[in-house]
């Protein structure tokens, strides 16, 4: 396998490769054309807000027709920037995905004077139908600027925190982050690597890994599923589902088949602020027309390790689920 060789020949040869990606499709992230409010140290989207000039809200609708039209049972990502900044213009991004997709939003949740809960809510409301998940940034290092909490207990939409672990993150705080999103409901955390720092030979390290002690610590691990690109270990906290995510800091895999031929394994496509559509997150612009034909192979994504729940304490946790549940309405 190659996972990534970029000295200038191979650039030019890949561009030659065959597309390849999951049943479905490869993922299309959508980076809408405004901006967020923050200054995340690990953001790697920022400076693409820095200079607005070409951004254009209907060459992404275009994009994303096009996108419908190639792979219509694909996942869709709105991110940014940030996706909630302005709700009238994500709806119409939004009316132009089908029902046929899965629709993620990563968001802060933000409220400000501009933009109350209920204009949040009533968008939610609106496209609850619609979206299969909100992922809300929360970070033990507050680097966002957050909204009430007890707006998400409102959320009329399935939601997870993604919770980056940053460098020097205080690991004495973990088990009180973890209660803060219990009391409202939370189902679940996504704990963050720096993805800018993840290569392939630490992606499945366990020895060396820091988060992972730190989860070990505090939590119950349940197992560890992954792919070439990406890998979660699982962890339980009282009713909280943890993942501990890592994945690699590009989209493209090159790998020869058995059948001789040199793919470029496609995992997420994206649609940048002025409807280009990309390959890869480096600029990478993808051949459309290839696409087209792309090979589908089936999701590599599978289960490594799965640790046995004991009976016991699968029971103990439903009846502690239900108690939280009932102690905070
Ligand atoms: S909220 Fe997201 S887009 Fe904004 S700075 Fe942080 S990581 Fe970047």
């Amino acid at each position: 396998m190659i996972v990534r060789n970029l000295d200038k020949g191979f650039v030019e040869a890949s561009k030659k490769f065959p597309y390849k990606t999951r049943a479905g499709g490869a993922t299309v992230t959508v980076f809408v054309p405004y901006d967020c409010k923050n200054n995340c140290p690990f953001c790697v989207n920022k400076e693409e807000y820095a200079d607005c000039s070409g951004f254009s809200l209907e060459a992404i609708c275009r994009s994303i027709d096009r996108m419908n039209a190639l792979t219509p049972y694909c996942d869709f990502v709105f991110t940014g920037g940030e996706p909630l900044a302005n709700l009238k213009s994500l709806q119409q991004m939004l009316d132009h995905v089908p029902e046929t997709h899965k629709v993620y939003i990563n968001t802060t949740l933000p409220v400000s004077k501009d933009q109350s809960e209920e204009e949040i809510l009533d968008f939610m409301n609106r496209n609850a139908h619609k979206i299969t998940c909100v992922n809300i940034s929360r970070h033990m290092q507050h680097f966002v600027q957050e909204s009430n909490d007890s707006l998400l207990a409102k959320l009329p939409v399935k939601f997870r925190i993604n919770c980056v672990l940053y460098k020097n993150y205080p690991e004495d705080q973990l088990i009180p982050f973890m209660e803060r999103f219990r009391k409202v409901h939370a189902p679940s955390i996504q704990f963050r690597f720096d993805y800018t720092e993840t290569t392939p030979d630490n992606l499945y390290d366990q020895e060396g890994d820091k988060i992972l002690h730190s989860l070990k610590k505090v939590a119950e691990y349940t197992g560890l599923d992954g792919c070439r690109m990406r890998c979660g270990f699982h962890f339980r906290y009282k009713d909280l589902e943890l993942v501990y995510h890592k994945t690699l800091p590009y989209s493209t895999i090159f790998e020869k088949a058995d059948d001789g031929v040199t793919y470029a394994i496609l995992y997420d496509i994206l649609i940048k602020q002025t409807g280009r559509i990309d390959s890869d997150w480096d600029g990478t612009v993808m051949d459309v027309a290839k696409y087209a034909h792309v090979v589908f192979e089936p999701y590599d994504l599978k289960w490594i390790e799965k640790v046995p729940q004991k009976e016991a304490e699968a029971e103990e946790d439903a009846v502690l689920f239900e108690g939280a549940a009932c102690s905070a309405s």
